[in-house]
Parts: C-alpha cells; sequence; structure tokens
C-alpha cells in the first residue's frame, strides 16, 4: 500500500493522537506484529485477550513504523516517542475494523484483476496453484500461507501493488454473511467456489446453508467482467450459481472438475453458444509416488484477439508435484483461472507441474530409522480425511502402511456420522495399522472394526505420547505413516516425534 496519514484517518474514521512530521510520507505496509515491523509501516495496535497490541507502540515505532493505529489512550512516553520519531499516532474507534477501511480504501487503487477463492477443503491448495499458474507470465499477489480472516484477507490486498496483475484472496469462512462482508470490501472481480463439502456444517446447519454461505462470493461479481469458477464435479455446482443468480447478472460461468468425464460436454455440435467455458482432465494415473499425470482439457475458453474460434478441444498433457487425485481437481481450477487469463494451456500445464506442496498438507518426509511420513497434520474434515486416505493408500511403500487419525472438530450433531464414514473406508484399504486419537476418534476405529478389519490391527489412544509409543514398538524400516487430525489436536507432534 502507498497511503498517508491524512488519507488513514480519513478512511477509518480517526483522530490524530500525534500528527506525523511529513503529512506526505506514505505509509508502504501493515502489520500487527511488532516483531514484523519493516520501516515505513503502519503498525495497528490490536486488542487480545492474551496480550494487548497496545503494549507494543513504543517497540514498533523504534523499529521503524511510520504511524500507529490505537483504540485506547496511549502513554505519555509513548506520544513523546512518536513526536521525537514524526511518526504518526491515530486513535480509531475499532482497529480491527479499521484494518478493513485501509483495505477497501486501497482496493480503489488497484488496476489489476482481483481473483477471490472459497469452498470447504482445498482453498489454500488451489490458491497456491492459481498462484503458481499466473506468476508464470503475470505479476502476482496472493494471500500468505492460510491467513484468509478478516484480517489476512485486507492484508493481502495491502500487499499488492496499483499495477499489480493479478491479486489472489483466499477466503475463509464459519457462517453465513462472513463472506458477503469479506467481498464488500475485496469487491473480486472473479470468484472460484473449489467445492461444498461438510466443514463448519456445526455452524450452519445443512449442506445447503453451507453452499449458499459460499455462493455470497458470486453474487456481488461484476456484470460483464465477472467471472464464476465452479466445480461441475460437485452436487451443488447449480445450486451455487442459481443461489447468486449469476447467469441472469451476465456473469460467465467457468466450470472445472478433475473427475474425468468425456468431453461431450463442452457443447460442441450442440450449437449452443452460450456452454460455459471448461477445464477437465483425461487419462488419469497415479504413479508409485501417488503423483497424478493427466491431459488437461480445455473447451470454450476462446482468445481475445483471434478473429477465428479457438478449436473445439485443447488438450495439454500435464503432472503433479501434488499428490493425490484430489489434486486433479484443485488442478484443473487453477488451470481454467490461468487459461481464463489468456496463457496458453501448454503454459498452464508447466506451471503446475512445478508447483510443490504447503507444509503441512500432505508433505512427505523422511523420518529416521528409514521410514516415511506423511505430514497431513495441519487440519481436516470428513472430505480431506477421505482423499488423504485413498491418497496414502495409492503411494507404493516397500514396508507398511499406518494411519494415524485423530478427530475431527465441528461437526455438530453430524459428528458421529462423520467419523464413521471415515472408519468405514478406512477398514476396507490396504492399512496395515490404524491407530486413532481422541474420544471422537473411537468411532473410526469402532467403523473400521466394523467394516472387516483385524481388531488386533487396530489402536485407540489417548494422546500423543500414547501414539508415539505404540509407533516406536511397531515401525520398521520402509514403513509409511499418515498423520491428520483436525488442527487443534496438535498430532504436529506425532510427526515432530517422528522425523526428529
Ligand atoms: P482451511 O479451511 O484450513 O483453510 P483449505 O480449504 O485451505 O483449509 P487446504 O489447506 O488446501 O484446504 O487442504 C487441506 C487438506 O485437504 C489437504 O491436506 C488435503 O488432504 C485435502 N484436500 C485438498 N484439496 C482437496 C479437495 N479438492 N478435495 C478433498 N480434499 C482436499
Ligand atoms: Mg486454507
Amino acid at each position: 500500500m502507498r497511503l498517508n496519514a491524512k488519507q488513514i484517518a480519513a478512511c477509518t474514521g480517526g483522530t490524530f493522537v500525534v500528527e506525523p512530521v511529513d503529512a506526505r510520507a506514505l505509509l508502504t505496509g501493515l502489520t500487527w506484529d511488532s516483531r514484523e515491523v519493516h520501516p515505513g509501516d503502519l503498525y495497528v495496535a490490536l486488542p487480545g485477550e492474551r496480550v494487548d497490541g497496545h503494549a507494543f507502540i513504543a517497540a514498533a515505532l523504534r523499529a521503524g513504523a511510520l504511524g500507529a493505529l490505537v483504540m485506547q489512550p496511549v502513554d505519555q512516553s509513548v506520544r513523546t516517542l512518536a513526536r521525537e520519531l514524526g511518526a504518526a499516532l491515530i486513535d480509531v474507534p475499532d482497529t480491527t475494523h479499521a484494518v478493513t477501511d485501509i483495505a477497501r480504501e486501497w482496493r480503489g487503487h488497484l488496476k489489476g484483476r482481483v481473483i477471490a477463492l472459497t469452498g470447504s477443503t482445498g482453498k489454500t491448495t488451489t490458491k497456491n496453484l492459481v498462484r503458481d499458474v499466473l506468476a508464470a507470465a503475470h505479476t502476482v499477489v496472493a494471500t500468505a500461507g492460510n491467513q484468509n480472516n478478516e484480517l489476512g484477507v485486507p492484508k493481502t490486498l495491502l500487499t499488492a501493488e496499483p499495477d499489480t496483475e493479478a491479486v489472489v484472496v483466499e477466503m475463509g469462512m464459519r457462517g453465513a454473511g462472513q463472506i458477503a462482508a469479506l467481498c464488500a470490501f475485496v469487491r473480486p472481480d472473479w470468484g472460484l467456489i473449489t467445492n461444498v463439502g461438510e466443514s463448519h456444517i456445526e455452524l450452519l446447519g445443512s449442506r445447503e446453508n453451507i453452499a449458499r454461505a459460499k455462493a455470497e462470493l458470486l453474487r456481488e461479481l461484476p456484470e460483464g467482467v465477472g467471472r464464476a469458477f465452479v466445480n461441475a464435479d460437485d452436487d451443488f455446482a447449480d445450486f451455487v450459481r442459481a443461489d447468486a443468480h449469476v447467469d441472469a447478472r451476465g456473469v460467465a460461468t467457468v466450470l472445472f472438475d478433475g473427475s474425468s468425464q468425456a468431453p461431450e460436454r463442452c457443447g460442441q455440435g450442440s450449437g449452443d453458444e452460450a456452454a460455459p467455458a471448461r477445464m477437465w482432465a483425461e487419462d488419469v494415473t497415479l504413479d508409485e509416488q501417488g503423483r497424478p499425470h493427466f491431459t488437461l482439457c480445455a473447451c470454450g475458453f476462446g482468445d481475445d484477439d483471434a478473429a477465428a474460434p479457438a478449436p473445439a478441444v485443447e488438450t495439454a498433457p500435464c503432472s503433479l508435484t501434488l499428490r493425490g487425485l484430489h489434486n486433479v481437481a484443485n488442478a484443473c481450477a487453477a488451470a481454467a483461472v490461468g487459461r481464463a487469463f489468456g496463457m496458453s494451456l501448454a503454459a498452464v500445464a508447466e506451471a503446475l507441474s512445478h508447483a510443490e506442496p504447503e507444509a503441512g498438507r500432505q508433505e512427505v518426509l523422511a523420518a529416521r530409522a528409514g521410514y516415511t511420513v506423511v505430514n497431513d497434520a495441519y487440519n481436516a474434515n470428513p472430505d480431506s480425511m477421505r482423499a488423504s486416505l485413498r491418497t496414502f493408500c495409492a503411494l507404493e511403500v516397500p514396508g507398511r502402511r499406518v494411519a494415524v487419525l485423530g478427530d475431527m472438530g465441528e461437526l455438530g450433531e453430524y459428528a458421529p456420522a462423520c467419523h464413521e464414514g471415515v472408519g468405514a473406508l478406512a477398514g476396507s484399504l490396504p492399512l496395515e495399522r490404524l491407530i486413532c486419537v481422541g474420544e471422537l476418534a473411537r468411532l473410526i476405529a469402532d467403523a473400521a472394526e466394523q467394516a472387516g478389519m483385524d481388531p488386533a490391527r487396530i489402536v485407540r489412544a489417548d494422546c500423543v505420547a500414547e501414539v508415539l509409543g505404540d509407533l516406536d514398538a511397531y515401525l520398521e524400516p520402509g514403513d509409511a505413516v499418515l498423520v491428520k487430525a483436525s488442527h487443534f489436536m496438535g498430532l504436529e507432534r506425532v510427526v515432530e516425534g517422528l522425523v526428529n
């Protein structure tokens, strides 16, 4: 961002506690962590339950912050320091809201395309793939890591330059209205929904409600330039488009799916000019490392500068570094965005082949004593748990396969059925040992047993130490271990125990 203190005070409804020495000096970044301040930043003092950001204003100013946003009275010593350093202190009604206000202001300066993504599963993975594809031919700024909430989303916008060609924004949500609130200042040009699953069903009550909450992303897309990227393989594909009145508002739909269907769906020969553009995968295979190889297929994207229409179906061979069949859908989503951006299908496929996974998401690690650990401990919901198990069992390993699965959170009354579903699948897969950690995970163990898995190969554990003890006694060189659960279970400690 590049905004001066006056502009910041104006857009946040703030008043100066200390005026800046140079009213035209530009603040060039924003942070709420005083340890991460870069010279020229605006420091935002967020109130916190454990630590209050107001305690670190002096540290932030000393680190080079040109200004600070506050919502509480500031000590005389801090005011004096700000005066000495020529920095601004701005008092606002609410510092968290102020971050959104600044992002709204800065959004007006951005000339590139803003692409927002949401969905139940695969947001960060797909966001990274979109970023990596577009970055092969354009300037891109994307959400860092998983910063997809009311602070991370504005921060992503503020990281973009006015002429950044693509700004890729991951949006998370836990309830109705949250995506709409983010869209109100992000004003995305394009919106992508990865899928509609069961995560956060506890808060939303039904999959329809989850779909409606996701559809908020498509509802405000601008007429004409807006594009809605929707997963054709998802039961709720038509629902989200209809709910957001995409067709009626003149927003073009782009479909993607990784399910390897036949190409008639392109609308070829049907004479249907309005058939949506589509990206899909054919001839999908997994190699012994669990890496997908397939033919990327596209139709209906056209070429802006060509008088003649693009060939009916374009194809390009594609291989991923990311593992698992579910990543074929994520790759097709990213390819659809890249192709719609005007990139050639070959360039898109090339970029996809270099994309690397994010830490904690099916990261394959070599552990001590010659076994392999698949670290998927970052998070879990029923869809990702199933995808992860299938991917793990497609991996060719010299030894035995062991899955360590923990509780999945935020499923409310659906929790038992969801855990049992995962257990039924686990029981039918080629796993030599299944270790279930936690209260709900016991239902995974029970269902696996019911599905026919030998009870002697199922372990019910209450804590990480118990899991590590069991693995220590059991594992031999060549064995592979998958570790997956919701974030709150802290199963990364199992991974650390195995790797270190
Ligand atoms: P969060 O809600 O935590 O932000 P996310 O939607 O960003 O999650 P990712 O972090 O990309 O999701 O992926 C989490 C896990 O979900 C991955 O480790 C992978 O196992 C699984 N996953 C990713 N994409 C898909 C998909 N399309 N379908 C099913 N599972 C998937
Ligand atoms: Mg994420």
